[in-house]
């Protein structure tokens, strides 16, 4: 198939008109968010829906996110709207928030993985608000990539990993946070983070009070043990490279990272470090890059994922800093531990 382009900045009508025109006749296509890019499809429409599963080689029972224009079609997608969602959808939306309630029966089983709950997001981006209006349906849509790789915050990644698979690409620049949406689940009465995100757990309870966190956040599942995100099972945000974290005090971190560079270098491998702003003085000799500034970690979040596929075929090992999980620490935290499959010294 031939994948087309649109540039929302020169063409800020053209690719969404189509886009939309597209997603309502079963096609896929790729847009920007604040987050990441999605890869969307009807998300009222199962059969378009698996499309996106086989573009990206997903397995089919981890759910996709339904994204929306307007905070009053999220009762049409659930069954009914807790007094709690109502809220946090005043307070964080548009943004980078997603709920997960009880689905209503207009949601089809192929978005949900089967399960009897669904996510819903108003995305803050204007080329993705006003593709939702254009396709006139709520948009199922996943982070662009193909399952496994780092999720792509410009349309050169999705190119690099969709060219052919899909029907159009619209480009609207770099993302903004870089990393998904934090997904907060509903049910049970309470509020509980299962992907912490650009919302963070502080604002959130700031609005409305202690938020529980998913153990599957900071540690992998134990053999056995149920999935509240189904996400939470399978390898993530995986460059090519192996990743590994160094923790502990600043120059305890740099000593042990660079001890690590110089064991695996002598073992022939290219080695590279994820540096800092507050950090790059102690590598001093090494291959090094400085991804942000550790004081504002949302800065490192906006660029990891580019970072790792802009090492790409050129390091074997890349060597990353551990930071504290609060505020948007966590959200990097969460990204950078799937990255490195919990590999931490
Ligand atoms: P992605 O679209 O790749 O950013 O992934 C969406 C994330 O939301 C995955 O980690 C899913 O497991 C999670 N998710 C989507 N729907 C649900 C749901 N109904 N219940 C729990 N987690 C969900
Ligand atoms: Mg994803």
């Amino acid at each position: 198939m031939e994948t087309r382009y649109f540039n929302a900045v020169k063409q800020p009508e053209a690719g969404t008109k189509l886009g939309g025109s597209v997603i309502r006749s079963g096609g896929l296509v790729a847009f920007p968010t604040e987050t990441v890019y999605g890869l969307g499809a009807n998300g009222l429409d199962g059969e378009a829906v698996n499309k996106i599963f086989e573009a990206k080689g997903r397995p089919n029972d981890n759910p996709l996110i339904l994204h929306i224009a307007k905070k009053s079609d999220l009762k049409e997608l659930w069954k009914s709207v807790p007094e709690r969602a109502r809220l946090l959808m005043d307070e964080f939306w548009p943004g980078p928030l997603t709920m997960v309630y009880l689905k209503s029966s207009r949601v089809p089983e192929e978005v949900t993985g089967g399960l009897d709950t669904v996510a819903v997001r108003m995305p803050d981006n204007r080329t993705a608000l006003a593709l939702i209006r254009a396709a006139g349906v709520p948009i199922a849509a996943p982070s662009a990539n193909l399952s496994g790789k780092p999720s792509p915050t410009t349309a050169d990644h999705v190119k690099a990993d969709m060219n052919g698979r899909i029907d159009v690409i619209i480009d609207g620049g770099p993302c903004n946070i870089g990393v998904e949406s934090t997904v907060v689940s509903l049910m049970g009465g309470a509020v509980t983070i299962l992907r912490p995100g650009g919302i963070t757990r502080e604002m959130l309870e700031a609005v409305i009070g202690p938020v529980n966190l998913s153990p599957a956040v900071l540690a992998p599942l134990k053999q056995g043990e149920a999935a509240a995100s189904p996400g939470m099972k399978y390898r993530h945000y995986a460059p090519d490279a192996q990743v590994i974290v160094g923790t502990g005090s600043l120059p305890d971190m740099a000593a042990k990272l660079i001890a690590e560079y110089d064991r695996r270098e002598a073992e022939g491998l290219a080695c590279i470090i994820f540096a800092t702003e507050e950090t790059r003085c102690f590598y001093r000799g090494k291959r090094y890059v400085i991804i942000g500034e550790r004081k504002n970690p949302l800065t490192l979040c906006e660029s990891l994922f580019a970072q790792f596929r802009a090492q790409e075929g050129k390091a074997d090992v890349i060597l990353c800093e551990a930071l504290p999980e609060t505020d948007m620490g966590l959200a990097y935290m969460n990204r950078l531990l799937r990255s490195a499959g919990f590999k931490t010294i």
